[in-house]
């Protein structure tokens, strides 16, 4: 390896050195973002964002298949409509930003650069709603929000961050309550099957649920290095916003009836999750279905005759088949290497002289490192499958970890040794109490992450106080 080549590799800190210095290595070195020159904000990048609209695209079209439309929303709220809902504007209130001038002219009253769009839409649905004929209406909006963060990560936390935001209104409670149950099963469907990133699906507690929500649904996950994230939220938001912004309908017994509405949202934080979720040491490892590039061809000493003209060829060849790409550069092989190793390129066709000869080319998977040789013939049949083979694999990988980082804990003795020890999801019983989930999270900082559909008995009582407990909850440190 030439000691340019050497440097680019070293550029990355190891993650079980430091590993969140890893992760800013990797957004960096990827390509994927750069900071903004306002603190917490992000540019994201090229490549970056050919990712996020893979993820964008396979989300959009799910919603659209479960009947949602898309809108645009301003951007701007009046302070006086967010303080329509006390509970929403009491939890959104430390991290708006206020728009207090226009030019040189004082504002009469202050705007705020929406957090989130709850009240918008309820504003708009009052006037909208009028009879049961007008619904269910199933609005989605890709947006970008700003909230403003103390500390800052990209894509974990930023002060402006691209996401999309469901708000839907339903004549019934069991309409709506179906509504945030499917909307949670379409983001873990996302999650599971286009991410590789498997994830667990719950209820948040009433501490940990969204301001202004009956309830909060959840999907969260399990980083590499133990600590997890909350990758989805759907909301129930019952009648709450509907009785604050007067959102009537009459019904076909011709009586006045308050809406149930949802609201859902994913955001680009979910490009952390697949940074830490399938990352390794030499960068970024991207799960094919989401690759905007998943294949990419290094022609192998390349100024003999013949070998670009065959590259070009088998690439023009498979683009029909999958989303390949050349790299014709005169930059040296080693270097292309490492490139795409970097940017997590699920596959890298190598082909030289020799290759070319015998009619073959080098398939290495981005995944584990495997080479195999493959007729050039065979390739429109291989490659798909090898391809789908990398994303189960990817999958299973991330499934295997998270059951390796995933204890039970009796006592908080227990708890907090897993904590030190090991990290990642610990399954414990909880009475119910929001005394002991404070007391849980001031003690260790492990906070709920969910009450999970899927309830495991491990005891009769409350991991903390000891008196009786209600439910099984997972705790983590998280992100
Ligand atoms: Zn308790």
């Amino acid at each position: 390896m030439s000691k340019k080549n050497k440097d680019f590799v070293e550029k990355v800190t190891a993650m079980e050195e430091d590993f969140s210095q890893w992760y800013t290595d990797v957004v960096k070195q990827a390509e994927l973002v750069d900071y903004g020159p306002v603190r917490g904000t992000m540019i994201i990048r090229p490549y970056g964002y050919a990712i996020w609209e893979n993820i964008q695209g396979e989300f959009d079209r799910q919603f659209k298949e479960t009947g949602h439309t898309n809108v645009y929303f301003p951007l701007f709220i009046p302070e006086s409509m967010l303080q329509k809902e006390k509970d929403h504007i009491e939890g959104f209130a430390p991290e708006v930003a206020w728009v207090t001038h226009g030019g040189d002219e004082e504002l009469e009253e202050r705007i705020v650069v929406r957090p989130t769009s709850e009240v918008l839409f309820g504003e708009y649905y009052s006037k909208n709603i009028h009879s049961y004929r007008d619904l269910p209406k199933l609005y989605n909006q890709w947006a970008n929000v700003v909230r403003w963060e103390k500390t800052t990560r990209p894509f974990l936390r930023t002060s402006e961050f691209l996401w999309q935001e469901g708000h839907t209104c339903h004549a019934t409670k069991e309409e709506a309550e179906h509504e945030t149950r499917q909307m949670l099963d379409v983001y873990a469907d996302v999650c599971e099957n286009f991410l590789a990133i498997p994830v667990l699906k719950g209820k948040k507690t009433e501490k940990e649920k969204f301001a202004g929500a009956e309830y909060t649904l959840t999907i969260e996950s399990m980083m590499h290095d133990g600590r997890a994230l909350q990758s989805g939220t759907s909301h129930y938001l019952g009648t709450g916003f509907a009785e604050a912004f007067d959102i009537q309908y009459l019904d076909k017994e011709g009586k006045q009836q308050y809406v149930h509405q949802t609201s859902w949202g994913v955001s680009t934080r979910i490009m952390g999750a697949l940074i830490m979720v399938h990352g390794d040491n030499r960068g970024l490892v991207v799960p094919p279905r989401v690759a905007p590039t998943q294949a990419m061809i290094v022609p192998i000493a390349q100024h003999k005759e013949g070998v670009l003209d065959k590259a070009y060829e088998l690439r023009d060849r498979l683009k029909d088949i999958v989303r390949v790409d050349i790299d014709a550069s005169d930059k040296m092989p080693g270097w292309k290497f490492n490139e795409y190793e970097m940017k997590g390129i699920p596959v890298r066709i190598e082909m030289g002289p020799r290759d070319i000869e015998n009619n073959l080319v080098v398939l290495v998977r981005r995944d584990t490192g495997e080479k195999e040789f493959v007729a050039m013939d065979d390739l429109a049949e291989r490659l798909p499958a090898l391809l789908e083979e990398i994303q189960q694999h990817l999958y299973e990988s991330a499934l295997k970890h998270r059951e390796n980082m995933t204890s039970v804990a009796k006592t908080m003795d227990e708890f907090k040794q897993i904590l030190d020890e090991k990290g990642g999801f610990i399954k414990a019983m909880w009475c119910g109490n929001i005394e002991c989930e404070e007391k849980i999270k001031e003690d260790t900082t492990a906070t709920s992450r969910c009450i999970p559909f899927d309830q495991e008995h491990i005891s009769d009582t409350c991991v903390c106080c000891g008196e009786k407990a209600k439910e099984m909850v997972y705790w983590s440190k998280a992100y």
